[in-house]
């Protein structure tokens, strides 16, 4: 049968009540399951929900259940809780009702953007090619900071009911959209999220990188761009084909984050799913499919309403399947800005459509609650033509 999964945020569970929430998507809506983001950056999130009180939450982030500190020895990242959480445990209750349900409960971590974890430690911290230190990301080829996350999806996948851990942000990539990184053309994006801390000049170096000559090359070609205005349109991947240094450090990195996801699903008993962001504004051919190996599931992250490019990003990383990978789709359930009502319907029906298994549907806090029809409605559909 086709599966369908809510992301929802612990905060909307417990300030809508657990029992009421799950009343609500899994009676109501007829989710198959739930997407619980159990480690997250700092972030102001706006709700929906009716009379919800705060209507815009605001977290530093941090780590989303109390940790068992045992799991963490063998690394010196060590989990910051969340202030929002005090003494609780509500993934516990939240695990326990989904096992009553028979509901499936899958951990998101949010993997490079982990509560407050650079901005306590610098030595963590990703450093772009211009020696900024990020305040707010981790470098995931640093090893202390790949055992802790290896060390986390352990620790949440064995204390609860834990089905699948979802590892996001593994792919160098991504701002936020309050950044002004936001207006630089794609390959000016990844070229600036690219991390050259001590750790990874020093690790790539001993792999053989030429590294001096990579971060120069990722210098030069960031320069020209704030000089002359002009933009990179293609990927980073595409330029790095005429690039040997880039080449290098860029498939050196990709090896990192191989290891990285393959010791996560070699120490959980879950299934490993990594996610596969379409950047705004890119064509299908800017998802670097370096960043999902190892994975048992792979997701594509899904925002736009066009249908066509859905099609067309859904055969691309078809194409790049592996291992018995498995293709999944994340879709949002707040409509786009121009008022297109059945983006998702379509969407969602497309997806099954095209053979794909199960959809993750984000998140229940944005779901415009006179919405809660229509996702039921594009549940049904899809379930239908799912084949
Ligand atoms: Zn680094």
């Amino acid at each position: 049968m086709f599966q369908t999964n809510m992301v929802t945020h612990l905060w909307d569970l417990v300030d809508e009540g657990l029992e009421s929430v799950l009343d609500c998507l899994h009676g109501g809506i007829g989710v198959t399951g739930l997407c619980v983001p159990v480690a997250t950056g700092p972030g102001r999130h706006l709700r929906y929900g009716a009379g919800v009180v705060p209507r815009v939450f605001q977290t530093r982030g941090g780590v989303f259940f109390p940790p068992n500190k045992a799991r963490y020895e063998r690394t010196r990242c060590k989990p910051i809780s969340s202030g929002w959480l005090r003494s609780r445990d509500p993934l516990r209750k939240l695990s326990e009702l989904c096992r009553e349900r028979g509901l499936g409960l899958r951990a998101v971590i949010e993997c490079t953007n982990t509560g407050r974890i650079a901005a306590h430690d610098a030595h963590f911290a990703q450093k772009n090619v211009f020696g900024d230190v990020s305040r707010s990301q981790v470098c995931l080829a640093n090893a202390d900071v790949a055992e802790f996350v290896r060390a986390l999806s352990v620790d949440v996948s064995s204390t609860y009911a834990i089905d699948t851990v979802e590892l996001t942000g593994l792919a160098p990539l991504s701002c936020s959209a309050t950044d002004s990184h936001q207006y630089l053309s794609l390959g000016a994006q990844q070229l600036l999220a690219l991390c050259f801390c001590e750790s990874c000049m020093q690790s790539a170096a001993e792999a053989g990188v030429d590294v001096e000559s990579a971060a120069r090359s990722a210098t030069v070609r960031l320069d020209t761009v704030f000089r002359t205005g002009q933009p990179i349109e293609t990927s980073l991947a595409a330029l790095a084909d005429d690039d040997p240094p880039l080449c290098s450090f860029l498939a050196w990195y990709r090896d990192r984050i191989a290891a990285l996801v393959s010791s996560v699903g070699a120490s959980c008993n879950a299934c490993i799913a990594s996610h596969a962001r379409l950047a705004s504004g890119a064509g299908e051919e800017a998802i670097d499919p370096g960043y999902t190996r190892g994975a048992n599931i792979v997701v594509l992250d899904f925002f736009d309403a066009e249908i066509g490019l859905l099609e067309r990003t859904i055969g691309h990383l078809r194409g790049t399947l592996v291992d018995e990978q498995r293709l999944e789709a994340q879709l949002s359930v707040t409509p786009p800005a121009a008022g297109d009502d059945q983006a998702l319907v379509r969407n969602l029906t497309r997806v099954a459509e095209s053979g794909i298994p199960s959809a993750n549907l984000d998140h229940y806090g944005r779901l415009p609650r006179d919405h809660v029809d229509l996702v039921k409605q594009a549940i049904r559909f899809a379930r239908r033509t799912f084949r």
